[in-house]
């Protein structure tokens, strides 16, 4: 038995409609403990050489960790993982809600699917009775709509896994549902769950978790709750959710807006928390155990129609919102609605609208081809164009593989302000003067991702005690001093450990990031729920380890993987920001790679950025080492 995890994986082969369970291997526990961690070690082990990532033999990967479903404050976050559709490399994705949580109680820590089944399917797990059931009546209805029907039919004691139009037709940003709000957004999970012909899961578990010492568990989860609510950012910082940071994102210059041609936009008042609270706030919506529900539900009414909603949160806000100059909140909320009905990521969404309308506004693509005049500011427009791309219907067709591929498709100067990184849509921060951010953006292990490290405040401020902090304190949006690019890869690095970490215990990080919540407690309740001591610093070990192994799985999957895989888009090299706290400032292609070769140095990794063999040595991957000869990146010679 193995204190905090159920124990068990469960394998179905939907080729052969062969379904396995298998005990969870104690090593890969201790050495990887879960989440992110077991993600990159599967797919390392097991993904075919050459995989199609829309193929077959692709893994479809859904993990919980060992402090997952326990009693403790946000214990309900789920990673999945896979080869990605957006990439081509290591691809994970998190979500919150009650997924991971039910899986756990119905017996297992994680489900890997491979293969595809014969028609569209409904995958039902209730404990340990598994089951794939045609589900051709579902195919084709929006990712909320089917969510509903199953809800209808099986009741409420199951949590149910959706994808929309988006997933069924591999579109490179397709996401998952839950909960009726919570997405795995990133890397296209919902493309590769697509096709396995997969359009729901559906999981029932009502086990139990074996836990080291429950009395403990029960007196420190309580003193946890205890804790989180005596923050001083407690009552301040729920009510808004993530939104409450657009005002300081802008105040600072950092907000994308028009396709990240600028960073400060005069709107932000429309389309912040405030805005939120004012205009669509109807309650707070919350994951599995949690203390701060960061999620909003509200109605959204616009000129297009009526609409109940979770979000928009700030990524939301920002990408959908000012990036695409929409400027009322009630219109990015609907926008919202129809990216989570339609089963798009709002964040790579936002990002290949807004370049698609600058792409037409700059006589790149005509408006015969668009099928209709699509502009800046004009929700008819976003709505339009994420149809489109969902049933790859006319200009979706060339959206729907994402913004780096479309933009190598058309040409014509329009690589410059395709803003991604390894073809994954950059997410809510501009940082052209903010140069920790932006390498944090370049070497985030899926592409363009601020959950992997966040250092905006560390570059605007010198040092920030946390992001509550920053938000509260005054200042106008006067004209920054030009941020040193020197010094930033130990920040970065030490947050690229440090975030992803709450992804291997398989909880939100959101209290510690935002709240200031201890350590302690984290180490406390792993202690008490698996009976291992692992300090704090052991866990980030893991954590780095981790992050070697999935550098390691994208330079062997992707062919000439290397140091440019890691720039930033040209517009961030070659246009000064043309306004706001950080006007005339832009990064040159110099000071990328100050910061990507103090980065790789630090890492242990050659000048091209592939982990070197004495670098995975030291972390205990040696198989992974052994197996380097092989990958499909440059290697560099004094690597070799
Ligand atoms: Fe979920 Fe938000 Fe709570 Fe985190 S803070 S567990 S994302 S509701």
């Amino acid at each position: 038995m193995l204190n905090g995890y159920a124990g068990q994986i469960l394998r179905i082969n939907l080729s052969e409609n062969d379904i396995q369970k298998q005990a969870l291997p104690v090593k890969m526990a201790q050495d990887f403990l879960g989440g992110r961690g077991f993600v990159a070690k599967i797919l390392f082990d097991e993904l075919p050489p050459d995989t199609d990532p829309l193929g077959p033999a692709n893994l479809f990967i859904a993990a919980s960790g060992p402090l997952s479903g326990q009693f403790m404050p946000a214990s309900g976050k789920t990673h999945f993982g896979c080869k990605s559709p957006a990439t081509g490399g290591y691809g994970d994705s998190n979500m919150g809600g009650h997924f991971g949580p039910a899986l756990k109680y119905a017996g297992y820590d994680m489900l890997i699917l491979t293969g595809r089944a014969d028609q569209p399917s409904l995958l039902m797990i209730e404990d340990e009775r598994i089951a794939v059931k045609p589900a051709g009546d579902l195919w084709g209805m929006g990712s909320l709509s089917a969510e509903t029907e199953l809800k209808k039919g099986l009741g409420e004691d199951f949590q149910i896994l959706t994808i929309g139009p988006a997933g069924e037709n591999g579109i490179a940003f397709a996401c998952i549902t839950h909960d009726f709000g919570r997405q795995a957004g990133r890397v296209g999970i919902g493309a590769v769950l697509g096709s396995k012909n997969i359009k729901a899961i559906a999981v029932k578990g009502t086990g139990s978790i074996p836990v080291h010492d429950p009395q403990a568990l029960l007196e420190e989860g309580r003193r946890a709750y205890r804790d989180v609510r005596n923050k001083p950012g407690f009552s301040g910082w729920t009510p808004e959710g993530t939104a409450g940071i657009t005002e300081w994102v802008n105040r600072v210059g950092a907000l994308p807006t028009k396709n990240f041609q600028t960073s400060y936009w005069d709107q932000h008042s429309k389309i912040n928390g405030a805005a939120i609270l004012r205009e669509l706030k109807i309650t707070d919506k919350g994951c599995y155990c949690c203390p701060t529900p960061c999620g909003k539900y509200g109605k959204a009414r616009t000129g297009l129609g009526e609409v109940y909603v979770e979000g928009p949160e700030f990524e939301t806000i920002s990408l959908l919102g000012s990036n695409c100059l929409m400027d009322e909140i009630s219109e990015i909320a609907y926008a919202n609605y129809i990216c989570d009905e339609l089963g798009l990521d709002t964040i790579s969404a936002g990002v290949v609208c807004s370049w698609a309308i600058e792409c037409c506004e700059k006589g790149l693509i005509d408006q015969e081809a668009v099928g209709r005049d699509v502009k800046f500011g004009d929700l008819a427009s976003v709505v339009y164009l994420l149809e489109c791309i969902a049933k790859r219907e006319g200009i979706g067709e060339l959206l729907a593989r994402g913004v780096k591929a479309a933009a190598q498709k058309i040409g014509q100067g329009s690589e410059a302000f395709a803003i991604h990184v390894k073809g994954l849509e950059w997410s809510g921060y501009e940082c052209r003067n903010a140069p920790g951010m932006m390498l944090a953006y370049m070497t985030s292990d899926i592409g363009a991702h601020h959950a992997r490290a966040w250092v905006l405040g560390h570059d605007l401020a010198g040092s920030a005690a946390s992001v509550h902090d920053l938000i509260v304190s005054e200042g106008g949006a006067e004209k920054l001093p030009k941020s040193e690019v020197k010094g930033r890869a130990a920040k970065v690095i030490a947050s690229q450990h440090l975030r992803p970490l709450f992804d291997l215990l398989g909880i939100c990080r959101l209290q510690f990031m935002e709240l200031g919540f201890e350590v302690e407690h984290y180490e406390c309740l792993f202690e008490v729920v698996t009976g291992r001591k692992l300090t704090w610093s052991q866990m980030l070990s893991i954590s780095e380890k981790v992050w070697h192994l999935t550098r390691s799985i994208s330079a062997r999957e992707i062919k000439g993987f290397g140091r440019s895989w890691d720039y930033p888009p040209p517009r961030f090299m070659s246009e000064p920001v043309p306004d706001g706290p950080n006007q005339g400032y832009c990064i040159s292609r110099r000071e990328v790679d100050i910061l990507l070769d103090e980065y790789y140095a630090m890492r242990g990794w050659d000048r091209n950025g592939i982990p070197k063999t004495e670098t995975l040595k030291q972390f205990g991957l040696e198989d992974v080492a052994a197996t380097r000869q092989n990958w499909a990146c440059h290697l560099t010679p004094d690597a070799v």
